[in-house]
């Protein structure tokens, strides 16, 4: 049985499913799509390779991009192609795969299952092949036949989706989704298309002889790991990337949170990986400057306290924040606050925008996390808290500019306690940062 599907030749109103493998008809268990294609329904697949094809005993990875146009939503999806060569699937994200000799079917996952008129989806994969690479062009969504790389018409509405239709700045050659790499491998910047960027500068693993290790700099335990958690949420529940930044030198390599003297200890290599590290982050801030006009950077680290609590900083100390609320929201503070755009916006108040219930502090205490400052811990009062370091200092708004920042350090107690706890402070952590932008800043981030 064929697992391509068709559609007869006559695009009317109110089309049925032609051909022996008619999903939502024969009552197979496939998904069942509740949907029909009206006439004019266009779509438009492209494509492209993510990594380099190593030909021969072949292995590469690919990513399907494709545009839908039609009167009304999909609601559930399915991409089929037939691979010309011996292309064999072996892993697949952002949705289901099955795969029968060289015909491929690939089915929405659970949470991009619909696909807005105007909308872009993509899936990724890694595959397999024997001798030389050859792109399949043939694509088909729910039976309709895309038309390869040409564009879908009539052209889509400007993408009222997108949250960042500007402008990309000068100079700006990355791609989003695609990983850049300086010198060695030492710095990885994933380049996105949300007003969010995240860094971890204090996970790393890589110990190279060439650097000498710097006494006393210990890793952020988890810290790497539960930022690209956060960065994975994301994508799942906007269908957009942020963007990420990760030194992954050792910290006593690379401190990559403090000025280039001290980071470095005048290693020549060091000195060269902070420079990109901290071109990717400058790259990133003027994109989302550029492209949506605002935006929030996240510095992403780990802390083991007494207190067990995640501590949040905007360039606000503790005696600051032990302050009563009249006393905090002064224009001293909040001119050195890397919220300082924010909270010069005419939105909410200093006051909420750093432990209220719509902060981030705010949104993180209501789902049960114990975090510094909220509406439970307005201040650390003689606690351990860190009020954020050079990173955030640097590329928050205390120096002008519409990208504000916070630096989260997130305890050990929810990072580093097992992979379940791990991944269930993520996801809080995830809706939290979505549910502040959103909230503070006006985009819509959330697409299903
Ligand atoms: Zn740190």
């Amino acid at each position: 049985m064929s697992t391509r599907l068709r559609f007869g030749t006559s695009l009317a109103a109110g089309m049925l499913f032609l051909g022996a493998s008619c999903v939502g008809i024969m009552g197979s268990d496939e998904p069942e799509f509740d949907v029909e294609l009206l006439e004019g329904a266009r779509c438009s697949v492209t494509y492209s390779p993510s990594t380099a094809w190593s030909n021969g005993d072949g292995t590469g990875g690919a990513v399907v991009s494709v545009s839908f146009s039609a009167s009304v939503p999909l609601n559930g999806w399915a991409v089929t192609w037939a691979f010309p060569g011996t292309q064999k699937i072996s892993s697949l994200w952002d949705g289901q795969l099955s795969q029968v000799g060289h015909e491929v079917k690939v089915v929405n996952a659970s949470w991009n299952r619909s696909l807005a008129s105007g909308a872009r989806m993509e899936f990724g994969f890694v595959l397999r092949f024997q001798g030389e690479h050859v792109a399949p062009t043939q694509f088909s969504l729910n039976g309709l036949e895309c038309n390869g790389s040409q564009p879908p018409s009539p052209p889509s509405p400007p993408s009222s989706s997108s949250p960042c239709p500007g402008p990309v700045p000068d100079g700006y050659t990355f791609i989003a989704g695609q990983s850049d790499f300086g010198r060695n491998s030492y710095i990885e910047y994933l380049p996105g298309d949300l007003p969010i960027i995240i860094s971890a500068p204090h996970g790393g693993y890589l110990a190279p002889d060439e650097i000498p290790a710097q006494p006393g700099a210990v890793r952020d335990g988890g810290s790497q790991e539960y930022a690209r958690l956060v960065y994975e949420y994301l994508v799942k529940r906007t269908g957009k990337r942020p963007h990420l930044v990760i030194n992954h030198l050792t910290r006593n390599r690379l401190q990559a949170n403090s000025n280039r003297d001290v980071s470095t200890a005048g290693n020549k290599y060091a000195g060269i990986a902070w420079d990109e590290y901290h071109a990717y982050l400058r790259a990133a801030t003027s994109w989302v400057a550029s492209a949506c006009g605002k935006g929030h950077y996240f510095d992403l680290h780990t802390n083991g306290h007494a207190e067990g609590w995640v501590e949040l900083g905007m360039a606000i100390s503790s005696a600051q924040l032990n302050l009563a609320d009249q006393a905090l929201d002064v224009q001293s503070i909040r001119d050195n606050a890397t919220i300082r755009s924010l909270a010069s916006r005419g939105g909410a108040s200093f006051v909420e925008l750093v432990r209220g219930p719509t902060s981030l502090g705010g949104l993180l205490d209501a789902a049960g996390i114990k975090v510094v400052p909220s509406p439970t811990f307005a201040g650390p009062g003689d606690g351990g808290f860190f009020n954020g370091g050079f990173n955030v200092r640097q590329y928050g708004s205390r120096n002008g500019g519409v990208v504000d920042s916070t630096q989260i350090e997130s305890h050990f107690s929810y990072v580093n306690a097992g992979r379940q706890a791990r991944e269930a402070y993520a996801d809080k952590l995830t809706t939290a940062i979505i549910s502040f932008v959103e909230t503070h800043y006006g985009f819509n981030l959330d697409i299903r």
